[in-house]
């Protein structure tokens, strides 16, 4: 089957009780028993929910993975994840990350001994020399397009260097969702969702996923699934599904939308740069226009005049609304140097790009008209 049509028929199978085309949403924590240790595939619902296993398969058939997991965040996939990763041990990571994911490393794990290694995935001589150097890394860690500045990481050239010291190749999908591209069939070892943003798609629920290229380590990660317990309820993980269905077509329509942005603010004097791997410009275009089905939805701005201008901008915003997430169908401009990555130091944030002035767009499914004039309409305030 080709991706839009799993879309439907893999997160829809019907239920083989009633025939029901959508897999009803099993509110039960415990699962009578055929007899002692005898049962039917489920016996506690952290263990396992029969709506979740749906999702779960739905994601690992979407993803082309051999196993999929919901969590109840995309940081409680993380912290799964990053339990399988013993203390001592080494993570080589992109400089480019999700504040949560910068947080959990820094401010918690390597308080117990988990050492991160934080290099530019765009040069591949420096990840060959990070990973290459001192003992070997457990996980090579990145995103892309990264977050917030829409950089593109070559994710096939990353995790053969990954594998040369047999370290395990994760990418963070969430900004590309597998309509787009999937990292498992570029080489990598484990994909990580937040199904947050554009997999739950409504902006109506909180979910993680990973979904695992081979079954042994997959299993590994069910086995910490259960044990460590984030996982997500019955009913977020239907909400899921449910998005799941319209995905390939949100994804077309965010596409649209962003473009159409990237295209009303590009030409302006106010604007230093507009990052969107879908305009020529693009430092990383023809990486992406290689690994990827399409450029999605998200971009970055930067407004040459700094906080002040930053302030006018979204004050005049109509259409988009200022809040953190992204990968709803409503438009959300987020400033990420004062919300999503204030937990990154000031000077660490600038030195990567992450100036005051930056502005980062998730551009929703409304016309996609509206949201080119919102944004010129904006710019014109300043
Ligand atoms: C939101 C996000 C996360 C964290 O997911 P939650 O569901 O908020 O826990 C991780 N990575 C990326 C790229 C995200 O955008």
């Amino acid at each position: 089957m080709r991706f839009d049509t799993k879309l439907i028929h893999a997160s829809q199978p019907p239920d083989p009780l009633t025939g029901a085309v959508n897999v009803p949403i099993y509110l039960s924590s415990t699962f009578a028993q055929l007899g002692p240790n005898r049962n039917r595939g489920y016996v506690y619902g952290r263990s396992a929910n029969p709506t979740r296993t749906v999702l779960e398969s739905a994601l690992a058939s979407l993803e082309e993975g051999a196993v999929g997991l919901a969590f109840s965040s995309g940081l409680g996939a993380l912290t799964t994840l990053l339990e399988s990763v013993p203390s001592g041990a080494r993570v080589v990571a992109d400089t480019d990350l999700y504040g949560g994911t910068w947080r959990l490393l820094e401010h918690h794990r390597r308080m117990f001994g988990l050492r991160t290694d934080y290099v530019d995935f765009t040069d591949l001589a420096r990840v060959r020399e990070s990973v290459g150097t001192g003992p070997a890394p457990a996980v090579v860690y990145a995103e892309s397009p990264t977050n917030p500045l829409m950089r593109i990481i070559d994710l096939g050239a990353v995790a053969k260097i990954a594998h040369i010291r047999r370290a395990a190749m994760v990418v963070d999908n969430t900004f590309a969702s597998p309509a787009l591209q999937r990292p498992l069939t570029l080489g990598a070892d484990v994909v990580l969702h937040s199904t947050t943003k554009y997999l739950g798609g409504h902006s109506d629920i909180i979910g993680g996923a990973l979904v695992v290229r081979r079954r042994a380590r997959g299993e590994r990660l069910r086995w910490l699934q259960n044990a460590v317990g984030a996982v997500p309820s019955p009913f977020d993980s239907f909400l899921v599904l449910r998005g799941l269905h319209t995905l390939g077509v949100r994804m077309r329509a965010h596409e649209a939308s962003a473009r159409a942005v990237a295209e009303a603010l590009e030409p302006s004097r106010k604007i230093a740069r507009v990052l969107y791997p879908g305009l020529a410009s693009h430092p990383q275009h023809a990486l992406a226009r290689r690994q990827m089905s399409g450029y999605g939805g998200m971009l970055s701005v930067e407004l040459r005049g700094g906080m002040p201008a930053v302030r006018r901008f979204l004050r005049r915003l109509r259409v988009f609304t200022l809040a953190e997430s992204l990968g709803g169908v409503e438009s959300l401009a987020d400033h990420p140097a004062s919300m999503t990555h204030a937990s990154v130091p000031k000077a660490e944030r600038e030195s990567h790009g992450i100036t005051d002035g930056l502005v980062r767009l998730s551009c929703g499914i409304e016309d996609p008209a509206d949201l080119a004039e919102d944004v010129a309409t904006a710019l014109r305030s300043v």
